[in-house]
């Protein structure tokens, strides 16, 4: 049989892998750890800018890691400020150097990129840094960075390819603006920055770089952070707004045009209201696109396999299982249709469906009250339901939903931010007074969240909260003394200690 069609058992591996990132290489492993024979495909196609990376995927080299370390060196840039009131003093003029937080930063993520290699060798798992594509059915072929082409089989394979970010598809998008896939290893300082889009990595970008001293502004289209709740979305932009954050709303940028090539260069920008016939132009060092991810799933010779994809998003339907329409091929991650695009998400689907592959098992990944937080400024952690989502769900009187704002103790002494941070809890009337949203705003809003993610699995009430004694004084012990409803309109500020 020609090497090109051969699609018959016997098979070279029980499980390809295609893409290496936060789902690709959980579900690898715990496959091998079950005596499979595993191959993990994953590539990097360069950015236009030719930014390009190690193994490991978008969380390690270009998503989550980086970007909490970035917002790490801003909220010390706040802390510096905070440790004067403290009786801390220090004479020096204080200066950011980019170039020592991007070294400082990939330094950690090559050592990331190698702990993966070695961890796959240790697992038995061939690891090829190759882009795979299918070629017929249970076949792929991989090319590798020189363009060597090779053809495997295997019985079953998981596709992880994971996301990229969008262009606008305007004049100059591509040679003049960069995107978080160039952001982290930007070997010069980005200057004057104009961030498009205002969702998760629009508004955590924008948060970092203005936090390192550098005059920021937003493009808004519509709204921000479409799908959280919109009271805490519009606090986070009030919040970054007073800490110098400008925002340009309802505006989408039309043209893009080099003025001065440099590192850091100047371009020209010129955009149009969404909602007029206003234009607007306005000169910058760099245009950062945040404008959406587009899902890997085009050339990757699904047609050739016939695996359905949504139209519409690029994305892969998958049922309960993670099995797509073809059985033998599965799917996980940011490429699933209509599921979180997380990280955690994504390891938990790829372990939990290669335990069900080869372990066993019937556990399902569970989709639902995903704990999440947004890195801004002010971080927002969120779990379950948006007060509008509740309402529309369950309808007006069968929600109450219980708020107040909050001034951490740390803040106190320096007189900064008071009213800003904020706690609400969304809860059905019907059932005992679940708490069916959760959110807060404020510092290590993480840290607070992920616990309390546990709770809401666990099923917390309302009551359940008034009868958990809190920790003092932390931003977190808010939860167990939430005594105003929204619905009566009682103040909710902070008057007193
Ligand atoms: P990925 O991690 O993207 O991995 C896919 C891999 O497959 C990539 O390496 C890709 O190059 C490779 N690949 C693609 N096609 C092929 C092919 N044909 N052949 C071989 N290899 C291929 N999530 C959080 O939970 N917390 C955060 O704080 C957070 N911050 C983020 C910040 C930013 C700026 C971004 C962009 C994302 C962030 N995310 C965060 C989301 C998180 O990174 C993703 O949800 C997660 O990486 C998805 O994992 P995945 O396995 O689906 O895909
Ligand atoms: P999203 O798809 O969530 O948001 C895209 C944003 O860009 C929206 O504000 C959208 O506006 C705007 N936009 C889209 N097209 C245009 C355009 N042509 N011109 C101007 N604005 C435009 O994408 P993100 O890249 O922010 O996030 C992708 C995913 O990555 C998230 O869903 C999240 O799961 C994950 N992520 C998680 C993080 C975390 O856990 N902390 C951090 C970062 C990412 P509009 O509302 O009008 O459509």
């Amino acid at each position: 049989m020609n090497e090109a069609t051969k699609t018959q058992g016997p098979y070279d591996y029980d499980l390809i892998v295609i893409g290496g990132g936060s789902g690709g290489l959980a579900a690898s492993k715990e496959a091998a750890s079950h005596g499979k024979k595993v191959m993990v495909l994953d590539y990097v196609a360069p950015t236009p800018r030719g930014t390009a990376w190690g193994l490991g995927g978008t969380c390690v080299n270009v998503g989550c890691i980086p970007k909490k370390l970035m917002h790490q060196a801003a909220l010390l840039h706040q802390s510096l400020d905070d440790a004067r009131t403290f009786g801390w003093t220090f004479d020096e003029k204080v200066r950011h150097e980019w170039s020592t937080l991007t070294e400082a930063i990939q330094n950690y993520i090559g050592s990331l990129n190698w702990g993966y290699k070695v961890s796959l060798r240790e697992n038995a798992i061939t690891y090829e840094n190759a882009n795979g594509e299918f070629v017929g059915p249970h076949k792929i072929k991989t090319t590798n960075k020189k363009g060597k082409e090779a053809f495997h089989t295997a019985e079953t394979f998981i596709l992880a390819t994971g996301e990229r970010p969008r262009y606008l598809g305007i004049a100059g998008d591509k040679e003049y603006c960069i995107t978080s896939d160039d952001l982290f290893s930007l070997p010069y300082c980005p200057g004057k920055t104009l961030v498009v889009g205002a969702s998760y990595v629009a508004l955590e970008c924008a948060g970092f770089l203005a936090g390192l001293g550098l005059d920021v502004t937003v493009m808004v289209r519509s709204i921000l952070l479409r799908g959280f709740d919109q009271q805490l979305a519009n606090m986070i932009g009030d919040h970054m707004e007073s800490h110098g954050v400008k925002f340009l709303r309802q505006f989408v940028p039309s043209k893009i045009e080099e003025l001065e090539a440099g590192t850091p260069g100047k371009v020209k920008v010129t955009a149009q209201s969404t909602v007029g016939s206003e234009t607007f132009e306005g000169e910058y060092n760099t245009v950062l696109l945040a404008i959406g991810r587009d899902a890997c799933t085009k050339n990757i010779g699904l047609d050739k396999v016939g695996v359905k994809v949504n139209e519409r998003s690029g994305c892969i339907p998958v049922d309960d299982n993670e099995q797509t329409n073809v059985p033998y091929i599965y799917a996980i991650g940011d490429i699933l249709d209509g599921k979180l695009q997380l990280t955690p998400v994504a390891i938990q689907a790829g372990r939990l469906l290669a335990k069900r592959l080869y372990g066993g098992s019937t556990v399902q990944c569970d989709y639902v009250n995903v704990p999440t937080t947004v890195f801004t400024p002010l971080e927002y952690g969120a779990c379950g339901l948006s007060e509008e989502a509740a309402l529309e769900k369950y309808g007006d009187g069968n929600v109450e939903v219980y708020h107040s704002y909050y001034w951490p103790l740390e803040w106190t002494v320096p007189s900064r931010d008071n009213n800003k941070c904020y706690a609400k809890i969304v809860c059905n009337k019907q059932d005992h007074e679940r708490v069916i949203g959760f959110h807060v705003l404020g510092p290590n809003a993480g840290e607070i969240t992920q616990g309390f993610g546990v709770a809401m699995k666990c099923g917390m009430t309302k009551e359940q909260l008034d009868s958990t004694i809190g920790i003092h004084p932390v931003c977190a012990e808010i939860f167990t003394t939430l005594t105003v409803t929204k619905q009566s309109g009682a103040n909710a500020e902070v008057t007193g200690c």
